[in-house]
Formats: C-alpha cells, structure tokens, sequence
C-alpha cells in the first residue's frame, strides 16, 4: 500500500524529472508498485480493508517521487482492461477539438470537491516508455482515456485538475464533446 500525497504537498506543485532508460531496479520497483496500488484500489474487498478510493491513474509525485512515472488501468467491463504504465510520457500531438467530462474530474490527491468543466483535448498522441513491454511505443488515445492520460502527465508538470476549471473555456470551446 503506498501513501498518497496530497495537493498541500509540494511534490505536487514541482516538475517531475525523466526517468533513465532502461529503468533501474528502483523505478521499476516503484512503476509496479503504483500499479498495484491502482488494481487493488479497485478491488471492492481490498479498497474497503484498506480503506483507498478507487482510481483509474496513478503519478509518481502523489506517492511522492518526483520521477515521470505514470499508471492508466481503466476498467473496460468484460473487455481487457486499458492498460499503461509509462515513463517520460509526452503528447506529441492534440485535436482542436476539446472534451471535459460532465460531472468534473477527480484526484487521489485532492480530497475536495472541484466541480467545473475540465477542458481537454479530445484526441492526443503520446510517445513514451512503456515499462511492461520495454519499447519506446506510441499511443493514440481518444475521450476519456485521452483525459485520463492528460490528467496524469499534467501531475509530472506539477499541474493540478482544478488548475484548469475556468468558466470563460465554455466560450472558447462551445463544441467541445462532453462525455
Ligand atoms: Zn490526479
């Protein structure tokens, strides 16, 4: 069980630093342990035992490391589960067009409640070092694993969900998909 950091914490608020390629022992230890904080907190059994809210992404600074290491694990009902754990993700490339999704977002790291559209780009390209097969890989992503994916690189730039609730955005993007 990993401790996770909230956003009065300042790991949460600096830039995260690339990770050495091929990882070490230490930061694969680390990604592995993440994403078994992620799988188990969506256990219904385990999360109740040990207490932990149910997320679908993980960053190395809310567990305290300030390393660009991240986890997606989204539930996909009877489908295999969409699966990434990455490091030194980037987006390469984004859509105009903007998605948010209608009930706001939400953070492990943020115990409040931030409703607000949190706009995002609806479709993205990351390039990253994918740590379960050891390839550098690209991945195409779209609505809400697009959103998912840029919630947790904004964590390694130090930049929280409610940083970008601004009611002015409904002007700028008036179609903007909401999901
Ligand atoms: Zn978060």
């Amino acid at each position: 069980m990993l401790k996770i950091f909230k956003d009065s914490d300042k790991v949460l608020r600096v830039k995260a630093t690339p990770v050495a390629i091929p990882l070490s022992i230490e930061d694969e230890t680390l990604a592995l342990a993440m994403f078994q904080h992620i799988k188990e907190s969506q256990d219904p059994e385990l999360s109740k035992k040990y207490g932990l809210r149910a997320g679908v992404g993980l960053a190395a600074p809310q567990v305290g490391v300030s390393k660009q290491i991240i986890i997606i694990h989204i539930p996909q009902g009877d489908k295999t589960n969409y699966t990434y754990v990455l490091a030194n993700p980037v987006i390469t490339s984004s859509s105009v067009r903007r998605t948010y999704l209608r009930g706001g977002e939400a953070c492990l790291s943020v115990d409040e409640n931030h409703p607000g559209p949190v706009y995002r780009y609806h479709k993205i390209k990351v390039s990253a070092y994918d740590i379960l097969s050891k390839s550098q890989i690209e991945i195409n992503a779209f609505g809400y694993e697009a959103i998912v994916l840029q919630h947790e690189i904004d964590h390694l730039n130090g930049i929280l969900f409610y940083d970008r609730i601004d009611p002015e955005n409904r002007r700028k993007y008036p179609d903007a998909i909401v999901i």
